[in-house]
This record gives structure tokens, C-alpha cells and sequence, in this order.
């Protein structure tokens, strides 16, 4: 996919995230791999449904260029996504979210399974959970960067991660991949919170 197009992807998918309610006032993130090193970022500071092709920022992965400026003020949490980027050289595209239901659960301390519904068992096997760091530091993305590359004998690799209070992260070979990836934790989510609300209301009325 060449670069007009993939701004053009990413502007779509954020109307989609807002769109499903995923993404409230100025929250959430996208990007795109553009080449080796460089990646395709939303700015910070704006809603993800005003976006236009021009406003996303051209973003450096390289080392020696990272001193460079970029074509613009990146997400705040660029921190995460080059992290992903660099622990997972396939991966072309990333969203991040902070999804009302995934704060509700991890507030509760819930730690929802994807095995406990069919369609997140077959497309979300695995759904590993981060612990609490602060938003935009190199400690919150190197933990994310580390459970997304950690493979399971079975699962294989994450193709999303759970946050704790701070909604989740989703990965893809396309933006609109990642965005699936991000409806389906946000349906888990809905679910076990409402099936966790259900059990209490019927042990009540007993
Ligand atoms: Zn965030």
C-alpha cells in the first residue's frame, strides 16, 4: 500500500474507533509501518474522527535519525509504538484505545478470558495482561513491547494486550485488522462485565 493510501486507511479507521465508541474527546492512537524505518503516526492532541490525510506525522524508527523532527507533533504515546515496531519487525499496523468496558474490568480487577467466548477464543487466543505504568513512559512501553513478543506454545503471538486502566493495544497486518482486533477485546470486555453484573443480581435475588 503506498503512503496516500495508508493516510487514507488510517483516517477511516478513525472514524470507525469513534464511531463505535471506542474512542472518547482526544483519546486513542494509530499508526503504519511506511518502511523499515519509518512509520505513519496520529497527531497528538486531536479527535480521531477530524483527522484529515495531511495531519498524520511521519515518524522515524531509525536510531541515528531519531534527533530528526518530525513532520509534525506525534501521538504522546509514540513510545509504545516504536517499541511494538522494533520488538516485532512483521507488523505493519497499530491501535491503541482506552476502551470504557477494559477500564471498568481492570479497575474491578477482572481479568477477563478470551477462551470464554467462542469467536474471541478462535480470533483473540491469547490477550496477555500489563500492570499499571504511566501513560507516555519508556517503562509502560517496554512492557507492552515485551508481552506483545512473547510467543505461546500454543497461541503463538498476541495479536492484542490488555492494559490495566488504560484500555489496550491491537496489532495487524493492516490498520483495519488492528481496529478488528480492538472491537473484539472491547466485546470480551462488555461481556465479562456484564455477565460478572448478572451473576451478582442473580445471587442477590436468591
Ligand atoms: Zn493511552
Amino acid at each position: 500500500m503506498d503512503e496516500s493510501s495508508q493516510r487514507n486507511a488510517l483516517v477511516q479507521a478513525g472514524r470507525r474507533l469513534r464511531a463505535a465508541g471506542l474512542v472518547l474527546a482526544t483519546e486513542g492512537n494509530l499508526s503504519t509501518r511506511l518502511g523499515e524505518d519509518r512509520i505513519l503516526v496520529s497527531p497528538a492532541g486531536r479527535r480521531k474522527d477530524e483527522l484529515d490525510a495531511g495531519d498524520l506525522v511521519v515518524v522515524s524508527l531509525a536510531e541515528d535519525d531519531r534527533e530528526t523532527r518530525p513532520s509534525g507533533r506525534p501521538s504522546s504515546d509514540l513510545a509504545i509504538h516504536r517499541a511494538i515496531y522494533e520488538a516485532r519487525g512483521e507488523l505493519r499496523a497499530i491501535a491503541h484505545a482506552h476502551l470504557p468496558a477494559a477500564l471498568a474490568v481492570t479497575l474491578a480487577g477482572e481479568l477477563p478470558d478470551p477462551s470464554s467466548l467462542p469467536e474471541t477464543a478462535l480470533l483473540l487466543p491469547r490477550l496477555p495482561f500489563v500492570p499499571f505504568a504511566p501513560p507516555g513512559s519508556e517503562r509502560l512501553a517496554a512492557a507492552i513491547a515485551s508481552a506483545f513478543g512473547s510467543p505461546d506454545d500454543i497461541a503463538g503471538l498476541p495479536g492484542a494486550v490488555l492494559l490495566e486502566r488504560h484500555g489496550a493495544v491491537a496489532v495487524g497486518e493492516t490498520i483495519d485488522e488492528a481496529v478488528d482486533r480492538l472491537e473484539l477485546v472491547d466485546l470480551l470486555c462488555r461481556v465479562w462485565r456484564d455477565a460478572r453484573l448478572l451473576g451478582r443480581a442473580e445471587r442477590a435475588a436468591k
